[in-house]
C-alpha cells in the first residue's frame, strides 16, 4: 500500500477540497469528457479559445482528490498560456508521471504547483488520475468529439 502522508500534501487537499474553475463555462468553444474507468474518475473539460490563446477553462465531474485536485491545477495553469503551451505542459507532465528518471529539480520547478502531483510516479494507477484532465484538455484543444479513456 502506498503512503497516503505522501501523496497527499497540503496543496493537493487543498485543489481536491476547494477545486478552482469547477463548474460550467458560459460561452465556451472547446468541450472534452473523460473517463478513468480504473478508478471511477469522471469529468468534463470546457474551454474558451480565441486567436490560439486559452481564455478560460473550467471542468465539472466527480473524482478523487487526486484527479480533482490535477484538473484544479491544470485550470489555473493553462489559462493565458497558447494552445501550443497548454500542448508542451501536457506532454511535459506526462512524461515526468510516466518514465523511469526521475524528475530534476529544473523540471519540478517548472511545474510550479503540478510539482506536488509528481508523486503519482510511484503509484502507476494514480497515474491515470492524475493526467485524466490534461488528457481531457488536449482532446478539447484538438476538438476531439470522442470521450477520452485511460484505458
Ligand atoms: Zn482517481
Amino acid at each position: 500500500m502506498f503512503d497516503l502522508k505522501d501523496l497527499y500534501q497540503e496543496v493537493i487537499i487543498d485543489h481536491s477540497r476547494r477545486p478552482r474553475h469547477f463548474g460550467k463555462l458560459a460561452g465556451s468553444n472547446r468541450e472534452a469528457e473523460g473517463f478513468n474507468p480504473l478508478c471511477g474518475d469522471r469529468l468534463v473539460v470546457e474551454l474558451i479559445v480565441e486567436d490560439g490563446l486559452v481564455k478560460d477553462v473550467a471542468f465539472e465531474g466527480v473524482g478523487c482528490a487526486i484527479s480533482t485536485a490535477s484538473a484544479s491545477m491544470m485550470t489555473d495553469m493553462v489559462v493565458g498560456k497558447t494552445e501550443a503551451e497548454a500542448q508542451a505542459l501536457f506532454h511535459q507532465f506526462q512524461d515526468l508521471v510516466t518514465r523511469k528518471e526521475p524528475p530534476t529539480a529544473d523540471e519540478l520547478a517548472a511545474m510550479e504547483k503540478l510539482a506536488a502531483l509528481t508523486g503519482v510516479r510511484a503509484f502507476p494507477a494514480r497515474v491515470k488520475c492524475a493526467t485524466l484532465a490534461w488528457h481531457t484538455l488536449a482532446a478539447a484543444l484538438d476538438e476531439q468529439h470522442e470521450a477520452v479513456k485511460t484505458e
